[in-house]
């Protein structure tokens, strides 16, 4: 195995490449593992107009790849690879990537999340055009338009109550009986006056040309087949975080994302993690940033008290 880096960051998202420039700028050399997806999951979008410093929207991808250019200016190496387990329980640490196994003096786990998505069979073709994960992110352009939401939980209500600031009418299909949700956050949604719900019911597939005109869903009861008008469909069936590599080595909470203490420390000493894999409330490209920066900060101070 070869020398032991001071650093390696897993995942190449907005948190990843955060650490990325905080550790190189460190002068600590970081390896940054960055998944055979690199990017993160704002490759998936077309215009983001909610981060920071930009005056006019920028592309999803546009956004990662000056994003990667700049931690790679300040000395970052990448690799392409997806991490395919660590040993967390010897020093150096070591990560296994390709079959090769890197040994590290810190890990910074940055492996992000996954939306859950349909299956339907136009769901990806409409992808970023009518169909969409995230509110926060992309409600804005369905300012007083009808749109539809697909889900019971937590995702789903608070998806719908953000939609509900901005979009004039919300329909929430929802394949069983009742709300999986919290009461509070339930009661909130069929409380609205702009929100309606068809109780058991699925959607089976997105209908539009170039973009989302409607939904074709089926009434799981009556075996009725519905067509919905709708600008958008936005998919709240929740998020997987990607830690099943980790699951034998690291604590994880039980929806499966990382376990944190005192801002971005794991269970083990010397492996911190930052983004969407430790955080299920904020999911923002931003708040992943700024947990690549205390990784990366929280990192540096813990390696420079091993060398005392
Ligand atoms: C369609 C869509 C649109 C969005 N729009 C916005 C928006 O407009 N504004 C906003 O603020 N937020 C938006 N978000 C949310 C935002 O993209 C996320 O909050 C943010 O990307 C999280 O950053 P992250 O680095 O934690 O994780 P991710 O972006 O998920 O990046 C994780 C990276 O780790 C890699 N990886 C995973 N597993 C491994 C492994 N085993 N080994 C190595 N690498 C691995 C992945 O390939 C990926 O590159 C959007 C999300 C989606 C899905």
């Amino acid at each position: 195995m070869s020398d032991p880096r001071n650093v390696i960051i897993i995942g190449g998202g907005p948190a990843g490449l955060t650490a990325a420039i905080y550790a190189s700028r460190a002068q600590l050399q970081p390896l940054v593992i960055a998944g055979t997806i690199p990017g993160g999951q704002l490759m998936l979008t077309s215009h983001v107009e909610n981060f920071p410093g930009f005056d006019e929207p920028i592309l999803g991808p546009e956004l990662m790849e000056r994003w990667r250019k700049q931690a790679m200016r300040y000395g970052a190496e990448f690799l392409d690879e997806d991490a395919t387990a660590i040993s967390a329980t010897e020093r150096p640490f070591t990560v296994t990537a390709a079959g090769t196994p890197y040994a590290a003096r810190a890990i910074i786990v940055a492996t992000g999340a996954s939306a859950k998505w349909l299956g339907l069979p136009n769901e990806q073709k409409f992808m970023g055009k009518g169909v969409h994960t995230c509110a926060q992110c992309d409600g804005f352009a369905y300012k007083n338009k009808e749109v539809v939401v697909v889900g019971g939980g937590d995702t789903a209500m608070e998806e719908t109550l953000t939609l509900a600031k901005i979009a004039s009418h919300i329909t929430i299909l929802h394949r069983r009986g009742e709300f999986r949700a919290s009461k509070i956050m339930a009661d909130r949604v069929l409380q609205h006056p702009n929100i309606r719900v068809l109780w058991n019911t699925v959607v089976e597939d997105v209908l539009g040309d170039t973009r989302v005109t409607g939904v074709r869903a089926r009434n799981t009861e009556t075996h009725e087949s519905i067509e919905l008008t709708t600008s958008a469909l936005f998919v709240a069936i929740g998020y997987a975080p990607n830690t099943g590599f980790l699951r034998d080595q690291l604590a994880l909470r039980p929806n499966g994302y990382l376990e944190v203490q005192q801002h971005t420390r794991t269970s083990v000493e010397g492996i911190f993690a930052a983004g969407d894999v430790e955080d299920a409330h904020y999911r923002q490209a931003v708040t992943a940033a700024a947990g690549g920066c205390m990784a990366a900060i929280d990192a540096e101070r813990w390696l420079a008290t091993q060398e005392n």
